[in-house]
């Protein structure tokens, strides 16, 4: 447990002030499946973080870090400076928050979208679900993403079990 007031001062303390433009994912915020950076306005990302909140504040969860960047972030957005065009990165709490919600942003064309290879922003990428297969009662496929020049900007391998999708959830 963490003192949870404390740790959303610190954040809003330490971070610049918030600017029009917020990198949402980068490879440079440690491994993960994006090798592009995701830029979206704080007019979109800030509904979508009140509502995150909202859904986190119906669960009962522990008092964790997560936690604390959901509480500091649409406070973090809602501060932003929108005459200021350039783009905010975020620490690395946030982005865990802001992670699960980032496909969505792609998928509405939110999303600014930065090819680290070309260095310069693409459109009309491609959005592929490949090597579809099968394991007894489990789905295999990989999602990948490229830039029009076929650089990779996107590669996650999913697993979905049968049983997990017709109920033996309680
Ligand atoms: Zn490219």
């Amino acid at each position: 447990m963490i003192d949870i007031e404390n740790t959303i001062n610190e954040y809003l303390r330490k971070l610049p002030r918030c600017t029009r433009y917020v990198v949402i994912t980068s490879p440079k915020y440690g491994k993960n499946d994006y090798r592009c950076e995701l830029i979206v306005s704080v007019k979109d990302l800030l509904p979508w973080a009140e509502n995150n909140l909202k859904i986190l504040s119906g669960t009962h969860k522990s008092d964790n870090e997560i936690h604390a960047a959901t509480k500091a972030l649409p406070l973090w957005l809602r501060n932003a400076d929108l005459l200021n065009h350039n783009s905010s990165w975020i620490p690395y709490y946030m982005y865990r928050v802001i992670e699960g919600g980032i496909n969505d942003f792609v998928v509405a064309k939110k999303a600014k979208i930065f090819c680290c290879e070309c260095q310069h922003f693409v459109k009309d990428i491609t959005m592929e679900k490949l090597d579809f297969r099968k394991e007894g009662d489990t789905s295999l496929w990989t999602d990948e993403w490229h830039c029009p020049q076929g650089h990779l900007l996107y590669y996650h391998e999913n697993e979905l079990r049968f049983s997990f999708l017709y109920g033996t959830r309680k």
